[in-house]
Formats: C-alpha cells, structure tokens, sequence
C-alpha cells in the first residue's frame, strides 16, 4: 500500500529545507516555497512560479497540501458571516465573520466537533471527530481574512478561538497556528488581537502559564459556583473553580495578561442577584474583566435567554462593584452562527 503523504505544512522550515536539501535541492527554495505555501492564495504545488518544474514533481511526489474548501457562505441581515470549510478528508468545520464599526472579530474552529458536551452548546451535541492541524487553523483565518476584504472592505483585527472545539485539548496545534498567524512568515497579526478561550482545562492554563503565549486568555465561566458549573459544563467536576482561580492566577503572573470571563446568561439558570455576587466575588479573585453574552436557545436544549432588562441590570450590579463588564448583544443569530449555534450542519 502507498504510504500517505504528510502536508508539507506540518513541517517546520528547516524540516522542509533538510527534506530538499536531500533530493539536491539549494537550501534558499526552503524560503521560496514556504513563501507560497503560508503566504499565498494557492491551493496546488503547480501554482507556484518561481521554483522549476522539476521540484514542483518532486513536491507533488513527497508531499500533499490542500486548503479548506468554503463551501457555504451565510449572511447574517446584522452582516455577521458565517462560513463553512470542508477539510481536506471531507469533515467540515465553521468559522464566523463578525463586523463592528471598530473590529473585525473571526471566531475559528479548533476541533472537528467536540468532546465536552456543554449542555447549552449545539457544537457540544456533535461529538468530537478529530482535531485540526495547526494549517487547518491557520487557513481559516486566511479565508475568512480574503472573505473580510471582499465583503466590508478592509482585513481582519481580531481573532477568537471560539468556534467549535476546546482549543487547549488541541494544545500543539493552537498554539503553532498563533505562531504562525503572529509571525512574518505567516500572516503577521499582532498577539495581542488573538484570544483563545477554554472551557476550562486546569493543567493546560498552566502549560500556557509555562509556555507564555503572547494571546489573551478568556474562560467560558457561565455559572460562577461549581454546584451551577457542573451541571451545565461536565468539564468542571473535574477541573473545579479553585484549581482554574489558582491555574488563572499562574497565567496572569507570568503573562500580565488580564483574564476575560465569558459568562452567557441563562434564563433562571445563572441570572439572579444572587448569581451576580457570586460572579464578583470570582472575578476578584483574578485581574480580569466580564463579557456577559446573551443566549440564543438552540433546537432540543433546554435553556433560554435573560431578559434584556434583567441582563442590563446584572450588568450594571458587575460594574458597581468595580468588575469591568460589558454586556454583548448576540451576532448571527438568523444564521445560527452565533456563540454556542455552530452545529457544523453541511
Ligand atoms: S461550549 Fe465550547 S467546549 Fe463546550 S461543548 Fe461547546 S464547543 Fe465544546
């Protein structure tokens, strides 16, 4: 049986110039091809120019390389998009284009499907098929970057790991893709406009504490005692509010980078007067600052949205006792691309 090629992105560059090197090839075709193959907007060995034909058989002979297929573009009537990739195997993934009047935000997949079952969370229903490579990653942003162009005019600002998939699950792979979308090889965007956010994994925010990543961090917190957190988020029996508040606190000592909670409000769940002192006295517990997200009720899930008073009132009681928070209104709804919708329906 042929033995299957690797995607010569998952190479490092001086992976890819020993490999040439091998088949005598000079050492600066490492730097053209890579050029082309992170950089450009081809999807096939043939379509590089400078390098001869030859190599180009050579690369076709060693290596595959594919870029995600868009297959379904959707447009929100609030100009929200949402964008479905089919991947190289055919599994499909989503990823959502969110214009306001300062930003840009792409909200990117990380996993095919998911493996933490969320119980408010369409994606959570599918179970998790496999992880994206980190070129995986990288190449929705690139799309979704063209796409941004085309449709408001103007690129990117902003990127969150927020689409289907725990990112620190995929550890490896996210944290190669933000390289690569960091670095002048790649896409040259600025860390500081990547965040990822976590369902809440304890042992991987201290691998990140470790690691460094120069990106925001956020926590999906959604109820802000374990007793709640447990029966919406399955992950927090076993990673509970005490070891992420420790694992929090390691990460922003070694990072100074501010914490986001993302808490998306549920109806008679998690919106109480109650539920509002229990999330101030967590977000005192770390430097960091509350996004509070209005819900949008998925198919056979069996929650609701706040009311809009009772969430600007939430709000307002964050505030008061000094917790910067902001209260977002939901994107994309019509097109169930909003948070907690992408069910990766072809
Ligand atoms: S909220 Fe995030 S971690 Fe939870 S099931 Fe959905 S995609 Fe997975």
């Amino acid at each position: 049986m042929e033995k299957e090629k690797a995607d010569i992105r998952s190479l490092e560059i001086h992976e890819l110039q020993e490999k040439l090197e091998e088949q005598g090839e000079p050492g600066f075709r490492s730097k053209q091809i890579w050029d082309w193959i992170w950089r450009k907007d081809i999807s096939s060995f043939a379509e590089i120019r400078n390098i001869p034909k030859s190599l180009i058989g050579t690369l076709e002979s060693k290596f595959s390389f594919g870029r995600p297929t868009v297959v379904d573009v959707q447009k929100s009537s609030d100009g929200t998009i949402k964008c479905g990739f089919e991947l190289s195997d055919g599994e499909f993934i989503e990823g959502v284009l969110i214009p306001t009047d300062s930003r840009i935000t792409a909200c990117i997949s990380s996993q095919v499907g998911c493996s933490l079952s969320c119980a408010f969370c369409a994606t959570g229903l599918l179970k998790r098929k496999r992880n994206l490579f980190s070129y995986e990653i990288y190449d929705q942003v690139f799309l979704l970057n063209r796409l941004s162009r085309e449709v408001y005019g103007k690129p990117l600002s902003n990127i969150v790991y927020m689409g289907m998939g725990e990112p620190l699950l995929n550890y490896g792979q996210v944290l190669r893709s933000s390289r690569m979308i960091n670095s002048k090889e790649g896409m040259g965007m600025s860390p500081t406009r990547i965040t990822v956010s976590t369902a809440g994994i304890t042992k991987m925010i201290d691998q990140l504490a470790n690691d460094q990543p120069k990106f925001n961090l956020a926590l999906s917190l959604h109820a802000a005692n374990d007793e709640k957190r447990n029966k919406v988020m399955e992950i927090n029996r076993t990673n509970d509010l005490q070891g992420l508040i420790k694992a929090l606190n390691n990460f922003y000592s070694k990072t100074r980078n501010r914490i986001t909670f993302e808490y998306i409000m549920l109806k008679d769940f998690n919106d109480s007067d109650t539920d509002a002192e229990e999330l101030v006295q967590i977000a005192r517990k770390v430097p960091s600052k509350v996004n509070l997200i209005e819900y949008n009720p998925v198919a056979g899930l069996p929650f609701a949205k706040t009311d809009p008073e009772k969430a600007e009132r939430f709000r307002d009681y964050l505030v008061k006792n000094r917790i910067p928070a902001s209260l977002r209104r939901s994107r994309g709804k019509d097109i169930d691309a909003a948070c907690g919708q992408l069910a990766g329906k072809k």
